[in-house]
């Protein structure tokens, strides 16, 4: 049996090594046990520092960008906190470990099922609710809410997820077309209805996000 809890260890070191500073995803990374995220065909690269297959032709994000986008959401312990691709639940995980209330939306419904039954086995019921639809619509039973993240390649922010984010709050997301290769980080933060600041934060691959459910 690999040491898992060295393997995570040794993650979070290279993580702080990019420079990833906020102790509350530091230390979520070191508590959460991503190789229970990862089909057990992969489970050995867990902790490697790239995405790995989840099934469905989706990916669990890597470990880094994981890192990035939930320190760009400056999360403070209560914040209530919309996710769009809810994929393998990492994500969820780490920002429920960080004190959030996550509310998580998966389009494909396989995905869904495995997802909320694992995040139920680990203990989150009461942190994360999942649910299964069409994210780009976001929960508007729900909102508004803290932060927002889009864990999927969209060209542009959707105007509901706008919508639904409370004033002074951030939504995070990997804005471009996937086909282009590559998608810039972008954090906007919303300064008052219809008014929102836009800030860039590099390059970031993901796949694509997409309207429906299956
Ligand atoms: N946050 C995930 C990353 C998964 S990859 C993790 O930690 O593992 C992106 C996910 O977004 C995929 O599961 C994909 O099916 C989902 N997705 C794409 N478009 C979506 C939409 N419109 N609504 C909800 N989920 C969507």
């Amino acid at each position: 049996m690999p040491n898992y809890d060295q393997q995570r260890k040794n993650l979070v070191e290279l993580i702080r090594h990019h420079g990833i500073s906020d102790t509350l995803v530091l230390n979520a990374i070191e508590k959460v046990p991503r190789h229970l995220f990862i089909p057990e065909a992969y489970r050995d690269e867990a902790y490697e520092n790239y995405p790995v297959p989840i099934g469905e032709e989706q990916t669990i994000s890597q470990p880094y960008t994981v890192a990035f986008m939930s320190e760009l959401l400056e999360i403070e312990p209560g914040d209530k906190v919309l996710e769009i691709g809810t994929g393998s639940g990492y994500q969820a995980a780490i920002l429920a470990e960080m004190g959030a209330k996550v509310f998580t939306i998966e389009r494909i419904k396989k995905l869904f099922e495995r997802t909320s039954k694992l995040l139920k086995d680990l203990g989150y019921e009461d942190k994360i609710f999942t649910f299964y639809g069409d994210g780009t619509l976001g929960l508007p039973d729900f909102a508004p809410f803290d932060k927002i993240i889009i864990t999927a390649a969209t060209p542009q922010v959707p105007e509901a997820l706008k919508k639904q984010l409370k004033t002074g709050g951030y939504l995070v997301a990997p804005v471009g077309h996937s086909f282009a290769g590559s998608q810039k980080m972008v954090r906007l933060v919303k300064k008052a209805d219809n008014d929102f600041e836009t800030q860039f934060f590099g390059d970031f691959v993901f796949v694509p996000l997409k309207k429906g459910t299956e």
